[in-house]
């Protein structure tokens, strides 16, 4: 169980999902700094959110912003409960249930100072397992039944907000989304071309050292200079070529049998990847300043990052299981007949 104190993640710091921010906030900051208009307007509050989409694509950051954003309504305190659903579940029996109970205990002992709590479950569907899946009997008889009589019983202190964030929502028990639970879904996408731009605005920014060629290519301008980095990084990330292509999966379909498809990089970018081929970039930058070149972000280095990146990727050479490979692709492990990773590293 980890406790955090308000994270230091602000809205302005995620790119891309605006529509997203916004729909939370309402959701959750309107009801939290003026409760007199709700209850005036008898309008009863979601207890929580459930955020759904790939990983890597700002669930936890939003989730950290909204604690950090109710804080700075307040005293300026918050706390950040940020729960990985995996590493709760134990073995022993009644031992998960024990653990879910001491998380909201502790919530609602820090709510209770005035304080306001958000109790982040990550990769919620593993407790949440539909019941009657057949996948772990102790998760559906005795721990859903648990989080459900916690997240009940939580509005009788309006400091607590669950958010919960999936990229299995089909494998979320319906009695969880329900009025009065987690029933604001708000679904986090991956990034297209526009949206990985915010992205990258975050992450390749004018301050850091640029390329001195870039940069006098752009007589001087670093705003200029920074953004055309960016482009850099889209053009190659979202191209469909031989080098950014990654994988080729075969799905079974019941009507029309089976299909081949080649999943190239802009399938699977992610605000992750994003900061990962920046971090790429930077780490090169050092590496050359340090052999006694100029370094700086260079286009040069940006696209080899890129490059390295559809070779490396953490998320796609970490899916080996079918559940791992549904988990990625977002589709049920039943339809995935085969998947061949592509180019040169491939076996
Ligand atoms: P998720 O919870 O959806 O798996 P995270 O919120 O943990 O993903 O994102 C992981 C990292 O990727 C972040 O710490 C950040 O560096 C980067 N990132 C992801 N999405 C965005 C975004 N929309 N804007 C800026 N950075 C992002």
């Amino acid at each position: 169980l980890v406790l955090e104190e308000v994270p230091a993640v602000g809205y302005g710091d995620i790119g891309g999902l605006g529509e997203q921010i916004e729909l939370i906030r309402d959701a959750v900051e309107l009801p939290f700094l003026h409760p007199d208009l709700y209850r005036e307007h008898r309008l009863t509050p979601p207890r929580g959110v459930l955020l759904y989409g790939p990983p890597g694509c700002g669930k936890t950051l939003i989730a950290k912003a909204v604690a950090a954003s109710l804080g700075a309504g307040g005293r300026g305190e918050a706390y950040f409960l940020n729960i990985k659903g995996p590493q709760l579940l134990d073995k022993y029996v009644g031992e998960t249930e024990r653990r879910i109970r001491v998380i909201f205990a502790r919530a609602r002992e820090k709510a209770a100072t005035g304080v306001p709590v958000v109790v982040f479950f990550d990769e919620m569907d593993s407790l949440f397992r539909t019941r009657g899946s057949g996948r772990s009997s102790d998760v559906e008889t005795t721990v859903v039944p648990q989080m459900l009589a916690e997240i009940d019983g939580v509005d009788e202190l309006d400091n607590v907000v669950v958010i919960g964030a999936t990229n299995r929502e089909d494998m979320i028990d319906p009695a969880i989304l329900r009025p009065g639970r987690l029933d604001v879904k708000i679904r986090i996408n991956r990034p297209d071309a526009a949206a990985a731009q915010e992205i990258l605005a975050r992450h390749l920014t004018a301050n850091l050292p640029l390329d001195p060629a870039e940069l006098a290519a752009h007589r001087g301008d670093r705003e200029a200079t920074a953004a055309s980095l960016r482009r850099v990084v889209v053009e190659a990330l979202y191209a469909r070529n031989e080098a950014t292509a990654v994988l080729e999966i075969t799905e079974a379909h019941t009507v029309s049998g089976a299909s081949t498809r080649v999943l190239h990089l802009a399938d699977l970018t992610s605000g992750a990847m994003l900061a990962a081929i920046v971090s790429r970039a930077k780490t090169a930058s050092i590496k050359d300043e340090l052999a006694g070149g100029a370094g700086g972000l260079s286009a040069a280095r940006l696209r080899s990052a890129v490059k390295t990146e559809a070779r490396q990727n953490e998320e796609i050479t970490g899916a080996t299981t079918p559940e791992g490979w549904a988990r990625l692709l977002g589709t049920r492990t039943s339809q995935i007949l085969s998947v061949r990773r592509l180019g040169k590293e491939s076996t």
